[in-house]
């Protein structure tokens, strides 16, 4: 067991020009998200259920003590905190622990609680008293997979005799040994190499079989191919499992291949809208004056916090400079940051530290900040192409139920290009943004 490996080897970046758009990393967000969280995201939507055998009996349950969980594990459950499974749960856990064994594919949004469904699941699939491998975890990187490995043994505490090991880079299985931990939660190249290549354990063996985050795999060069090459040793008993936040054509497709004749749930996630929020544009002739009317909003609006968008990290850090010269106390949160230092500027923001946060697309989706008022667009959002990206413009904007308190949206204008935006992005939600004069900011109260 690995222990401590945290996150000390998360720092690798690759380097991108400053003045590049800065774009949002799907695995690093993830993380983030998942480190962050304090605890469940509750939905008020249904679930909804697909499945291609219609005789296949389908469960819910209200409590963990449905489940009929071995003695240990519930009692891991409840130490963790948790009471009654979470709405994802209530249908995936019956399914994932069914006997016979059924496969799954469940999509919902992070948060929602499938990380302990299939960790449990893997847990009580587990056969302690054989001395292999019958669990195969795959996760896209290495930091998911640690925080895949720290809810399993976290759930495992009180069965000491279930054995877990991380398939990741930097650790290290001498030649001709045989693994005998039952459970390995890895990235599909190591786990490749210690299966396939140097058969360090026998994936004809294999019980359950769970793929992670499958939207993060897919994005990331190579991964669906290994993916695919360790499924193919796998019995046909072994019992698969699929999860994804997302539910695109792309994932879908990669499921179909990995998942016969599964048995598909998803949560739908409460749509971002942008009811409540009052949009503006000011108009602008240049960085500077962009500039001025932040601090004259900045002066107005004393209630809440901002966010400021920009498309580049080189604006961010020249707006974030002007700004705190100039005395404001702000955050900056862009794409050089590593995983540590963006909870740690995060954390700051959330206890109120600092009033504004500057960032770049780094942050539009997924970070709720209750206490948001004002989202200040530096620069339009666009898309490769320079025209107006609207769900990313929603994703800045926008509020779901939770959070569906008033709010306030500043968009600068200060070119012929961002009009055209800002048109474009007001004709296809169909709501205004209206014109506001600086000068004469209480309007905007
Ligand atoms: P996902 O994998 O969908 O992102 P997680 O399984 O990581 O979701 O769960 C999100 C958060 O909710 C975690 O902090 C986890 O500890 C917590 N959690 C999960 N299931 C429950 C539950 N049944 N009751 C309370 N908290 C839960």
């Amino acid at each position: 067991k690995v222990a401590g490996m945290g996150l000390a080897k998360s720092n690798q970046k690759p380097e991108y020009p400053d003045d590049s758009p800065d774009a949002a990393n799907p695995a690093e967000t993830s993380l983030l998200m998942k480190i962050i969280r304090q605890g469940l995201v509750e939905s008020k939507l249904d679930i909804e259920v697909q499945r291609k055998d219609p005789n296949s009996p389908l469960y819910s349950v209200k409590t963990f003590e449905a489940l009929h969980l071995k003695p240990n594990l519930l009692k891991g459950v409840y130490d963790m905190g948790f009471n009654a499974p979470s709405k994802i749960q209530e249908t995936a856990l019956p399914t994932l622990l069914a006997d016979p064994p059924q496969n799954m594919i469940a999509q919902s949004q992070s948060g929602t609680g499938k990380t302990a469904a299939f960790v449990l699941a893997m847990l009580s699939r587990v056969d302690p008293t054989k001395k292999y491998p019958q669990v195969l975890c795959l996760s896209p990187t290495y930091e998911l997979a640690i925080q895949t490995g720290e809810v399993a043994a976290k759930m495992a505490k009180f069965c000491p005799e279930i054995k877990l090991k991380y398939a990741v880079r930097g650790e290290e299985v001498p030649r001709n040994t045989k693994i005998t931990d039952h459970i390995l939660i890895g990235t599909p190249g190591k786990m490749l190499d210690w299966g396939v290549k140097f058969g360090m354990f026998d994936l004809s063996k294999i019980k359950v079989f769970v793929l992670d985050e499958a939207d993060v795999m897919i994005d990331r060069q190579g991964h669906q191919d290994q993916c695919i090459r360790i499924h193919k040793c796998l019995p046909p008993t072994c019992q698969m499992m699929f999860f994804s936040a997302t539910y695109e054509s792309a994932v879908m497709e990669f499921a179909e291949i990995i998942v016969p004749n599964p048995i598909i749930i998803r949560l739908l996630r409460e749509e971002e809208s942008l009811d409540n929020i009052k949009q503006y544009y000011v108009k602008c002739k240049s960085p500077e004056d962009k500039y001025r009317a932040i601090c004259n909003i900045y002066g107005v609006i004393t209630i809440g916090q901002a966010i400021i968008f920009c498309h580049t990290r080189k604006t961010a850090s020249w707006l974030s400079e002007k700004m705190s010269k100039d005395g404001h106390s702000v955050a900056v949160l862009s794409g050089e940051l590593t995983v540590e230092q963006r909870i740690a500027v995060l954390d700051r923001f959330r206890g109120g530290l600092e009033k504004v946060l500057i960032t770049t697309n780094v942050l539009s989706r997924g970070i709720d900040v209750e206490q948001v008022t004002l989202v200040v667009n530096f620069d339009m959002p666009m898309d490769m192409n320079k025209k107006a990206d609207c769900e990313t413009y929603l994703h800045r904007i926008g509020r779901t139920g939770r959070f569906g308190k008033a709010g306030i949206a500043i968009n600068l204008i200060d070119s012929p290009q961002a009009m055209d935006i800002c048109h474009d992005i007001e004709a296809h939600f169909g709501k205004k943004i209206q014109l506001l004069d600086i000068e004469d900011a209480e309007e905007i109260e």
